[in-house]
Formats: structure tokens, sequence, C-alpha cells
């Protein structure tokens, strides 16, 4: 019996079957559609997903086809007036070492963790659609449209805005669809055109913009649906497309070609009550649509099943209760309602600042948008058991920051390297937690790596002090990190119980 069948190869469900398949769970992966999806939609790695990418090894592949140095281009009535960095704001520090937002098509995204997933010996089963399924005790049994009936553990419904799975749980998808908000959409060649700047014609009556896309001779098309005499929406095509080029871009001899994606855009703004019942869960846009403004539909998906596959693999392993599981919706949930409200209001204020020639686009780079700040201090996951203060830099629940150290032999090593993989990673602040980090290895083997940050021998240093000061350490101090890069537990350097207190509760 497989433990986990996957519904939908998209960013999420590729994400969440990598997650799996590096942590040896039996995981299947059926997507409906008989091939890769063949639309760009997501265009955007945030500055969080890229350090989700570093922990699961594979963010230099992705780099490969991506690009973070692209400038927008402003038009009005035809003529350029502006050349702007849109991340010109943002610089990388030593706990945020990526800012900038990786340009890359989402087919390529999905690429990558396709080719990564093989390599654990998986694949996604194309062409193969879930029909139904049935719970009953930790069972769930799935039916594939060819009849198949597999048993699993848990299953997972990564299968879209529009999941059958959600529809068939009692689960409602509050929220709304703002038809007047309407875009359309599309990926097409225009020879001629550069294709080092993300062309933006905006004017007083609609616009059209351009963005090339990584590695490949198209652009992602985004512009105000055209409108006929009588003010009706016409439909999106090609030929649409090319006479709202001509109105707002008047460049005569670039024609608009193969189409390879047309599409119209509405608004959606709907969450899920429950991201899980029993032992089906959701995730990515099956539990959440919102707003393509500030793009954090597909980093939102990776994130989820970031925050989803350590808990899954620990509890289909039995190395954790089944109540590891449930802190996925006690997390994710407010996440996801929270990207509902800033996309929402992203959304509204690009919309007014065209309206007005304010900012436009680039007013939805915000600090917001990188994800560096999202952290579950609320959950049942985050313990404090060394009397932090609200006002601490860094809490329990936090996202873990990384930072420049040196080893041993003086070589450059950094807190994200040594987070990247399955692990837990214990971090003894100053020679006194250095027999807490002893003990922790003795009893938890590998699944918790131990390091002694500080000046001494065996230390990592922190020669900087950038380690102690991101982790909000003055003295002597341990902090576990999860798996995943938030902060588990902040306790006193001596204190190793708590350190099995804490990993003793996951087991449930
Ligand atoms: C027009 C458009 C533009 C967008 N632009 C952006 C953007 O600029 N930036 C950004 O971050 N995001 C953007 N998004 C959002 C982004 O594409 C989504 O958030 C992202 O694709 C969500 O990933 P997912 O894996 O959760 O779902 P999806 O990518 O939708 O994948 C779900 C998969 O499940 C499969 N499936 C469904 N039902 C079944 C079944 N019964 N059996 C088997 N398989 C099934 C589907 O075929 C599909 O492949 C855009 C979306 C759209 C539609």
């Amino acid at each position: 019996m497989s433990s986990v069948l996957i519904v939908g190869a998209g960013p999420t469900g590729l994400t969440l079957a990598c997650e799996l398949a590096r942590r040896g769970t039996a995981v299947r992966i059926v997507e409906r559609s008989p091939e890769p999806q063949r639309g760009s939609r997501g265009k955007g790695l945030n500055a969080r997903s890229l350090e989700v990418f570093e922990g699961m090894g594979i963010l230099d592949r992705l780099q490969a086809f991506g690009r973070d140095d692209l400038f927008f281009r402003k038009y009005r009535d035809g003529e350029a007036v502006s050349d702007t960095d849109p991340f010109e704001k943002f610089a990388p520090a030593p706990g945020t070492p990526y800012v900038r937002g990786l340009l890359i098509a989402q087919w390529n995204v999905e690429r990558v963790l396709r080719d990564r997933l093989a390599e654990w010996g998986v694949r996604v089963e194309f062409g193969t659609e879930l029909t139904g399924f049935e719970q009953a005790g930790d069972v769930v049994t799935a039916t594939l449209a060819d009849g198949e009936r597999i048993e699993v553990s848990y299953l997972v419904g990564c299968d879209g805005g529009r999941s059958g799975i959600r529809k068939a749980l009692p689960i409602t998808f509050e929220g709304r669809t703002l038809q007047e908000q309407t875009m359309v959409i599309g990926d097409v060649e225009a020879e001629g055109l550069s294709q080092e700047l993300w062309h933006q014609w905006i004017d007083a009556d609609g616009g059209i913009m351009l963005c090339p896309l990584p590695g490949s001779s198209v652009f992602q098309l985004q512009a105000s649906p055209e409108r006929d005499a009588a003010g009706l929406r016409v439909e999106a095509s090609l030929e649409s497309f090319q006479r709202l080029f001509d109105r707002h871009a008047r460049i005569p001899g670039i024609k608009l070609t193969n189409p390879a994606w047309i599409s119209t855009y509405h608004v959606n703004e709907r969450i899920a009550d429950r991201f899980r019942v029993g032992r089906v869960l959701l995730a990515g846009d099956a539990a959440h649509v919102h707003s393509i403004a500030g793009g954090l539909g597909m980093n939102t998906g990776i994130q989820d099943a970031y925050n989803l596959g350590w808990k899954l693999a620990l509890a289909a392993a039995g190395r954790a209760g089944d109540g590891l599981v449930d802190t996925y919706e006690e997390e994710r949930l407010p996440i996801a309602a929270w990207t509902i409200d800033t996309s929402g209001e992203l959304w509204r204020a690009v919309s007014r600042s065209i309206r007005t020639a304010g900012s436009g686009t680039e007013g939805v780079i915000t600090p917001d948008i990188l994800g560096l700040r999202l952290g579950y201090r609320w959950g049942s996951l985050a313990v404090e058991r060394d009397a932090r203060t609200d006002d601490a830099p860094l809490r329990a629940g936090d996202r873990a920051p990384d930072a420049p150290l040196r080893d041993a032999d003086g070589a450059a090593v950094r807190l994200f390297e040594i987070f990247s993989g399955t692990h837990f990673t214990l971090l003894g602040f100053g020679a006194a937690s250095a027999a807490a980090l002893r003990e922790s290895t003795e009893r938890h083997g590998d699944s918790v790596w131990s390091y002694l940050i500080g000046s001494g021998p065996g230390a990592l240093d922190d020669f900087e002090g950038h380690a102690a000061r991101e982790y909000g350490v003055t003295g002597d101090a341990l902090v576990l990190v999860r798996p995943d890069g938030h902060i588990a537990l902040t306790a006193r350097a001596g204190d190793a119980r708590a350190v099995h207190d804490y990993l003793g509760s996951l087991r449930g």
C-alpha cells in the first residue's frame, strides 16, 4: 500500500511529492492532463520559495531557468517614460540572502521538480484522473478513471482551484469572484521586441504588458480586455491581443505569433474553511485562491507543501502522531487568509495606481510579497522555554534566518547549508550548550543535527556575531529548527530536557 496519494502535478503537488520521496515515503502522484501544462501562469518565485528550494537542494537548477535582473519599462501613449528595477529597494543581508524574486515560467518550476522526483524513482502518472474516494478508519481508498482502486494512509488534493476533492468533502470555499476585475492573459511570441525588459504600456483607457519568460522566446501577455462598440468584452484571441498591442504599444511591424495559451482571468478570493477532513488534505489552489497581484499563488502552494511534507512523512512512517498533521491546517490556514487579504489590497492598489498614473506595477513589490516575515508564532509547535519577551527579534514559530559562519578549517559555511536536508537542527549558542548538544546526538541520532555556535574549539565560528543577533541570543542558548526552516523551540543552554520533551511531544 502506498502511504500517500497526491492528486495534481502542479507546483504544489510536485513539491509535496519531492518532500515525501526524499524522506523515503511511498508516494504516488497522479495528474489528469495527458502531459505537462503548457501555459506559463505563475512566473515568479519569491524570496521564501528560494529558501525552500535551497533547503530541498534544487535552487541552482531553478536559477538556471530564471533571472532576477529584469527591469520594468513603462510607456504612456506609446512613449517609454521610465525603466525601473522593481527590487531596487531590497538588499540582501546576512539573515536574508535572497530578496529579489526569480522570474521563471511555472512550466520550468514544474519541470525541475519532476526531474528531481524522478531521481528518487517517482514519476508523475499523467493521463490519470482521480474519480472518487472514500475513507474508513485510517485508510483512504481512491478510485481512478481506469477503475484502479488504491489504498493509502493519506490523500492530498493538490488539484487546483476547482478541486474535485474539496467539493466531495464537507468543506466550504467561502469568498467571491470579482467578475468586473478581469484580465486577458496568454503566452505569445513577439519577434523584434526586446526580451531584456518587462514592457508595460498603460494608458487612460487600458493597457497591455508583455513579460519575457527566461530561456524561451515567449512573452506572457496580460491586458485589460478589449471592448466592442457596445462596451462588451471581446473574447480573448490572438487577433484581439494584436489589436490591443497595436492600440497601446503603437510599434508597427511587431506581430504577436504562436499563441501557446490564451485565457481570461477573473479575480477569485476564496478559502477553504478546513484544510483537512480525516485523512484527506488540501493544499495550494485547492485550499485558497486569490488575485495574482504580488505573484503569491504558486509561492503559497509551494510553501503549503513544504510545511506539510515533513509532517506527513513522519506520520506516515509512524514516527509522529497523526496530531502533527493537524498542525498543517493550524499553521497554514491563517497564512492563506493573510495572503488573500494582502494580494487583494495589492490588486486594488495597483489598479488605482495604474488609473491615476502612479507607481503602477512596482507598487506590488512590497516587503510582504517576499514571504520572509511569515511564521507560525500562534501554533502549537512553537515552544519557548527561555522566557523570550514579545519584542525579541525572533520568536518560536518564526522563519529561521540565515547567517554566515566559519568551520574549524576556516571555510565559509552558512546556516542555510546546515539546515538543508530532512533533519531538525539544534543550534547551541555558547560553550554552556555543549552538553545538551551531545545528549541530543546520543538520543536522537541522525534525526537531529547539532551544532555548537560560538568561538571555542569544535564550534562553528560566529565571527561577526550575525547568528547571535539574528536569533536574538545574548548569552548561551539552544534553538531547535524544524525541517522546514522554522523555529521549533528556544531554550536555555543546559536544558537538554526541553529538546527531548519537544521531540517526544511530536510522537503524540
Ligand atoms: C491565468 C492565471 C495566471 C496566473 N498568474 C500567476 C502569477 O503571475 N504568479 C503566481 O504566483 N501565480 C499565478 N497564477 C496562479 C498559479 O498558477 C497557481 O497558484 C498555481 O498553479 C497553483 O498550483 P497548484 O499546484 O496548487 O494547482 P494547479 O497548478 O492548478 O495544479 C492542479 C493540477 O491538478 C490536476 N487535477 C485536477 N483534478 C484532478 C483529478 N481529479 N485527477 C488528477 N489530476 C487532477 C490539474 O490537471 C492540474 O494540473 C496564475 C493562475 C492563472 C489561472
